[in-house]
């Protein structure tokens, strides 16, 4: 069975950045499911698995347009330390949900402390960075209709 829209893969992977460091492994963990067609997979990642089948293997390079997008600037802010209220030690590396402009949960990243100032990040940490992923197919099925109306695998 080819993988397609409406259809649940189970995938072996491997991510990699430019630099060959791994940044994501199904390797001597389960295997990853997901519903194809969903938006569960970066969209390049997606459009690349479309039409393959079990046992096919494929090493794809993803650039951040079809990942988790370009770095914006803009999401860049500093911020009084202040605004940590309750937090005892705020420290680069941190990271906060909040909600973003459109209402979406947005993850921050606390990129530097310099005295009563805090920069911060709400890009996403993978964003501006073209990930490779090495991917085996496991194995490929129709959803269910209770997965279809969950929009994910079971
Ligand atoms: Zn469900």
């Amino acid at each position: 069975m080819m993988i397609s829209s409406q259809k649940v893969v189970t995938i072996h992977y491997v991510l990699t950045d430019e630099t060959d460091e791994v940044l994501d492994s199904s390797q001597g963990k389960e295997p990853l499911t997901y519903l194809h067609g969903a938006g569960g997979l970066i969209p390049g990642l997606e459009k690349e698995l479309e039409g393959k089948a079990p046992g096919d293997e494929l090493q794809v390079s993803i650039p951040p347009s079809e990942g988790y997008g370009e770095q914006n600037p803009g999401l860049v802010q500093t911020i009084p330390i202040s605004a940590f209220e309750g937090i005892d030690r705020v420290e680069p590396g941190m990271q906060f949900n909040t909600s973003g402009p459109d209402g979406n949960t947005m993850l921050i990243t606390v990129t530097g402390v310099n005295g009563d100032e805090v920069t911060i990040d709400g890009n996403h940490p993978l964003a501006g960075v073209t990930l490779n992923f090495d991917v085996n197919i496991v194995e490929v099925r129709d959803a269910t209709d209770e997965e279809l109306q969950h929009g994910h695998a079971h």
